[in-house]
């Protein structure tokens, strides 16, 4: 088995944290796999002056030579894929496959930034006189705090750290309390980057809340739940550092009449997406609105479908299904299908345990007849519940889809073209995937409208969130402009620009 790092990375240096405890359970087998300890104040200090102090000499390094340094980050992933991924397992719970893919993703954002960030540095625009050159300069943020929930510890690290470093900033680091282990092993992933340029932290609220209100800290890229993003964008604002938002969701999945013949593929692709990762992704399927026509055909493949999936051991390559992070977040998706049983819903097939003895198990869950107003249709479920809802129209499904705070994703199955591009303009998202659900692309910003979020990460996008931006304005002659005192000498004509 791949060792457990327990070490913070701080100034180029591994070292125990010195502050509060942390324990790492798996939970699958619910025992606890590491004890490690989050940084004291004087880490934390240490830190964030090693992020500070590094900040110029990174921001002086050309960007091709940041470039370069990134993907050999890249590479040097995919050299550990193996013992990254077994230990994302092992602290997360995710199928095995499933880690394995998302170190792969996360160099190939390293990969994608390595060149984005040497692509431009801004741009010329037309000057007011033809004696004059006007730029506009992208230029590093200054240090970034990277703070990010468990679901996708690496991945979600990697759509921060990439375009970060990328644009010349230092970053700290900080996971989830659930899951640090896989973090702090890529210490040597950035070994060839100057110290301090790269420092990774472990802890939980405390930590982040100090990364947040940290006045060395120049901007903070935050991944996580609503309640969490509002306390950061909170403390970002009563300094005014810049603050970018990846937050919860309930995404909509509409499938249309056009879909009968292919049915079977639409309940596919809705069963993956709703209980992908136990449903534990932002932008998980959490609500499926289908045509009248379709709806019964749907939710019989639907169910049959789902009854096919094999739950069990994460570590197994046969595993669909693996456990929930823990047994609170279990706890809480076992509560809001219960409360929707109560207003008169029905759980068609799964919802319970397993019968296993160990691990926080939740069977992927099919419900119907869920009343519009509960919170399984209108707050955050993140657990591996399908709740489908027979509509008449697509303007019905369309104003349902709307209808909640969030909107992250949202999924269309349809191959009639008028009906994508109605669905592509009217559906309240920060990205709308049309048959094939949830597909990434390091050039595509990714973000949510409403509550689920404030900027993007991923594309250019991604990367001028970690810049700032300069309007240089050069006139090459010094001579007196006649629009200067005294205004007695002012002949009017062409107004002073820029007043
Ligand atoms: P969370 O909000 O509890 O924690 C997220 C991170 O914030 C953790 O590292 C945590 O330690 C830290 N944190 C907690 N309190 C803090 C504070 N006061 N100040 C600063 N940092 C603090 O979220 P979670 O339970 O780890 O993750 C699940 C949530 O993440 C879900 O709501 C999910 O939708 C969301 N999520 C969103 C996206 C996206 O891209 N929009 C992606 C994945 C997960």
């Amino acid at each position: 088995m791949a060792d457990l790092e327990t070490r913070l990375l701080i100034k180029g240096e591994q070292a125990e944290g010195n502050g509060l405890l942390l324990e790492v359970e798996n939970p699958y087998t619910e025992e606890v796999i590491a004890s490690l300890a989050s940084p004291d104040d004087a880490q934390l200090d240490a830190t964030f002056a090693a992020a500070r102090e590094a900040a110029s000499e990174w921001a002086r390094t050309p960007a091709v030579d940041r470039g370069e340094a990134l993907h050999e980050v890249a590479t040097r992933l995919r050299v550990r894929t193996d013992e990254l991924a077994e230990v994302m397992t092992l602290e997360g719970g995710k199928p095995l496959v499933e880690n394995s893919d998302e170190v792969g993703w996360t160099a190939a954002c390293f990969d994608y930034y390595a060149e984005i960030g040497r692509d431009s540095a801004g741009r010329v625009i037309p000057s007011i006189e033809s004696t004059q050159l006007s730029l506009v300069l992208k230029e590093p943020l200054g240090v970034v705090g990277c703070i990010v929930p468990w679901n996708y510890p690496l991945l979600l690290l990697g759509w921060k750290l990439a375009p970060a470093l990328s644009a010349g900033n230092p970053v700290v680091g900080k996971p989830s309390e659930l899951t640090p282990i896989s973090t702090l092993m890529l210490a040597p992933c950035f070994d060839h980057l100057p110290p301090g340029v790269v420092n990774l932290l472990a802890g939980g609220p405390e930590v982040g809340a100090a990364i947040a209100s940290e006045p060395r800290v120049d901007g903070v890229a935050f991944t996580g739940s609503v309640a969490t993003g509002k306390k950061v964008a909170q403390a970002c604002v009563d300094r005014m550092a810049r603050v970018n938002l990846e937050m919860g969701g309930k995404d909509p999945f509409i499938v249309c009449s056009d879909v009968a013949e292919r049915i079977d593929v639409a309940a596919k692709g809705g069963a993956w997406a709703a209980f992908l990762n136990s449903g534990q992704v932002c932008t998980s399927a959490e609500r499926f609105y289908v045509l009248d026509d379709v709806y019964d055909d749907y939710l019989s493949a639907f169910i049959d479908y789902t009854k096919g999936l094999v739950i069990g051991d994460p570590m197994r390559s046969e595993t669909d299904i693996g456990p929930m992070v823990s047994a609170n977040q279990r706890q809480k998706v076992a509560e809001q299908v219960e409360a929707a049983v109560g207003a008169g819903a029905e759980v068609v097939v799964g919802g319970d345990g397993t019968g296993r003895d160990r691990g926080h198990f939740f069977s992927p869950a099919v419900v119907t007849g869920a009343p519009a107003e509960t919170d399984l249709l209108r707050e955050e479920t993140f657990g591996p519940v399908a709740p489908l809802v027979r509509v008449q129209t697509l303007d019905e499904a369309i104003e349902l889809a709307n209808s909640t705070p969030y909107g992250l994703g949202a999924n269309v199955y349809t191959e009639d073209f008028k009906t994508i591009l109605r669905c592509m303009r009217e559906v309240k998202a920060g990205t709308v995937w049309f048959n094939d659900p949830l597909t990434d692309n390091d050039a595509g910003p990714f973000g949510g409208f409403k509550q689920s979020g404030l900027g993007r990460e991923l594309g250019r996008e991604g990367l001028e969130a970690f810049q700032e931006t300069k309007h240089v304005h050069i006139e090459s002659e010094v001579a007196p402009k006649d629009w200067w005192y005294p205004y007695s000498l002012y002949t009017g004509g062409e107004p002073p620009h820029g007043a």
